[in-house]
């Protein structure tokens, strides 16, 4: 198995997942590797899938939740496909780009549209994945084409158009077997100083609304609806502050939990389900969760 996945990509062995998600969390995986280019990953995807070898593929971890599980199988970054591509106001970029860094690339180009990422730590792939949004502007309303490996593992562009897309969620979210490998984003000419002057102020807000100096993965669960904020439903029930062991639901935005040093992933689930059942006893609503839990069976 190991020679042929050194075929696929750069291979790091029994690597600590703890470096590879924002809440700093997650036992140890066999493998994770990094596919340089389009053909190694699909050559790596048709072995995998001939051997029945359990794969997952990881953008920069800000919105997933890793068991202390050892993860039996192979972790994919994409790392490799980080190219970006501005030609006029269109702008072609690799799945493994962090949002934020093709955000200031874009500004930097005189183009307006993605100002609302730059507080996301996220890659490209995984807000196209999950839709990310803020202030009211989301990934799907700039995106032209999307480029995909298939369940079929074929490389296909497709509109974006063509996919469905909602609140914090889109068509690869609810249908699983899709590799994003690189979009196209349609901007327009702006004014660089006046984006600039929006992502500082936006930089500020978050910076006294969240608590970016501890280890999260954002928001927890989605709110029930634009006006009922799932974390002024939580604070209301008197739930900021409350920890089990290194894990805390912050007392600056009662809908991230953070990291206070030493939490295990079992802590911050705890802490999770603690929420979730309180919420529902009390208030009668289900919330639905934002984040994702990997290699929990
Ligand atoms: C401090 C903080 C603030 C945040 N603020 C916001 C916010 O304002 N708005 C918001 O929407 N989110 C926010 N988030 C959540 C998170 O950053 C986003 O959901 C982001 O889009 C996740 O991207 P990722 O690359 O980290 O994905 P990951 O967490 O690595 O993965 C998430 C899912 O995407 C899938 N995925 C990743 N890349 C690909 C790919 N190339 N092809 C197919 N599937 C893929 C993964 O398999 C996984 O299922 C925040 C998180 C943090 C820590």
């Amino acid at each position: 198995m190991k020679e042929k996945l050194m075929e696929c990509g750069d291979l790091l062995e029994e690597v600590s997942l703890k470096c590879y998600n924002t809440f700093r969390v997650g036992g140890i995986c066999k493998y994770l590797i990094s596919p340089r280019n389009e053909l190694e990953l699909q050559k790596l995807i048709c072995y995998l899938k001939e051997e029945n070898i359990s794969y997952f593929i990881l953008g920069n971890g800000s919105n997933i939740i890793f068991s202390e599980n050892y993860y039996d199988g192979v972790i994919i970054l994409l790392k490799h496909f980080d190219q970006i591509h501005i030609n006029e106001t269109k702008v072609e970029v690799g799945a493994g780009v962090m949002m934020p860094t093709l955000a200031i690339k874009t500004i930097q180009s005189n183009l307006t549209g993605l100002e609302w990422s730059v507080g996301i730590p996220g890659s490209v792939g995984g807000c196209i994945y999950g839709n990310a949004e803020a202030y009211k502007e989301s990934t799907f309303d700039h995106l032209e084409s999307i480029t995909l490996l298939t369940p079929e593992n074929e490389i296909k562009t497709v509109p974006a158009s063509s996919f469905t897309s909602g609140y914090r969620t889109s068509y690869f979210k609810e249908n699983k077997g899709y590799i994003i490998l690189s979009a196209v984003f349609h901007l327009t000419y702006g004014n660089q100083e006046e984006s600039l002057k929006q992502v500082n102020k936006r930089r500020e807000k978050r910076l006294s609304t969240q608590p970016l100096e501890y280890p999260s993965a954002g928001s927890v669960f989605r709110n029930p609806s634009k006006d009922f904020p799932s974390g002024k439903i939580i604070e209301d029930l008197g739930l900021k502050g409350k920890q089990i062991g290194g894990a805390a639901i912050s007392t600056k935005h009662a809908n991230f939990i953070i990291n206070k040093g030493n939490a295990t992933s079992n802590d911050i689930r705890n802490l999770i389900e603690l929420v979730h059942q309180e919420v529902k006893e009390k208030e009668n609503i289900d919330l639905v969760m934002e984040q994702e839990y990997v290699g929990w069976d």
